[in-house]
């Protein structure tokens, strides 16, 4: 993508700008763009699932590339004259007329609407060498990476509930407590019924052989324990700094997972105009619920815009709009003050 020129043709604001054009934004495109909305995403191109070889569960393209599935989505935005763009968005303002989105490189452009689709950023167990292998054979999710890593030898790191749920992967599950994981007595017991073996002390390092595949995990007293796959439960925190200006609010998510944008069921944030969807306002969604959250939301934001256009329409139908008498009057007291209708104010008589 090129460098780009903001401005709508016409010098119109947008109708819509997506902040973000992962699955979830560019969903929500493609479904402004098809019921005739102008619409901008701006996206900075780091997809939370890039590192991944293929986006599982994802029905009618199971296993596509991230990275082509997002290239496809693009190209359906564009298909519809959606436009897509490289940028960095650093902040967003209101004002009476809408919103203005500023970008990294100072470039600013004026909607009317916006949807916040930014994401999220896994924040990693601090355990040297294991950022680098993130969505290899570093991995959290037992939907996305499950089948994959069937049968092997699977490492947990302090998750009870992850040990389970990779249990039904594999019978040679390890659940390192690392630091701070305590365990009930009845989840002891549980864990032993499974065959899961069970690993004190902290991890300080990973093992990895000569074509780069993880052999194993080293512990802070030296010893390594062999695993090929290693299962962690980042902390998910919301891409959404850059929206400290308008006031939308941040909450923990119910389970603990991590932070992200209070929305509502149709991704209105509360701040009128702007609407959030997947991971920055659902940590836990996969790819098909951001895109179904994106969708939902681009038929809440259109509902809005339908609303907002009726009634200027009617209000101009009045004689309220830009050439009723009432807006002329204005015009001319502005403009002319006493001297309107072309008359000089009368001479001062004292
Ligand atoms: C390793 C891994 C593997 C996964 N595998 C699967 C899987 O197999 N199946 C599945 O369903 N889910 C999977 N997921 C989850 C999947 O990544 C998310 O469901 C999905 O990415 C959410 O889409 P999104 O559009 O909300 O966010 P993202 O896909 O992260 O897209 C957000 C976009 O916004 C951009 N952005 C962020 N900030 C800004 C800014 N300020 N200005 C402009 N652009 C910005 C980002 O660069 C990015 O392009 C996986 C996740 C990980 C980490």
């Amino acid at each position: 993508m090129r460098e780009f020129e903001l401005i709508r043709d016409g010098g119109q604001p947008w109708d819509v700008v997506v902040v973000g054009g992962g699955t979830a934004g560019l969903s929500g495109a493609l479904n402004l763009a098809r019921v005739r909305r102008s619409v901008l995403v701006i996206d900075n191109g780091e997809p939370r699932n890039a590192p991944a070889a293929g986006a599982h569960g994802l029905l009618g393209r199971e296993g596509i590339s991230p990275l082509e599935l997002l290239r496809l989505g693009r190209e359906e935005v564009a298909s519809y004259g959606g436009r897509v763009v490289s940028g960095q968005v650093a902040g967003i303002s209101q004002d009476d007329v809408g919103f203005w989105v500023v970008t990294e490189g100072g470039q600013r452009v004026r909607t009317r609407r916006v949807l916040v689709t930014t994401g999220l950023v896994d924040a990693l167990p601090d355990v040297p060498g294991l950022a680098e292998r993130w969505g290899r054979d570093v991995l959290h999710c037992v939907y996305c990476h499950g089948w994959e890593v069937q049968d092997k030898l699977i490492g947990v790191l302090g998750n009870f509930h992850q040990a389970l749920l990779f249990r039904q992967m594999s019978k040679d599950v390890t659940l390192f407590l690392h630091t701070g994981t305590t365990l009930t007595d009845e989840q002891w017991e549980q864990l032993a019924a499974l065959g899961v073996s069970v690993v004190d002390g902290a991890a300080a390092g990973l093992e990895v052989n000569g074509q780069d595949r993880l052999t194993g995990v080293r512990l802070a007293s030296g010893k390594v324990v062999p695993v090929q796959e290693l299962v962690v439960a980042p902390r998910f925190l919301a891409r959404a700094g850059f929206l400290r200006d308008l006031g939308v609010t941040m909450q923990e998510h119910p389970m603990g997972l991590g932070e992200q944008l209070r929305v509502d069921a149709s991704g209105f944030t509360g701040v009128p105009g702007v609407w959030a969807a997947g991971n920055v306002s659902d940590v836990l969604a996969g790819v098909p619920v951001a895109a179904a959250a994106g969708t939902t939301a681009a038929a809440a934001i259109h509902m809005d815009l339908l609303k907002a256009d009726a009634e200027a329409a009617a209000r101009g139908a009045k004689g309220g709009g830009v050439f009723s008498g009432a807006m002329e009057a204005e015009v001319s007291r502005r403009v002319l003050g006493s001297r309107a209708h072309g008359l000089d104010p009368l001479p001062d008589t004292n």
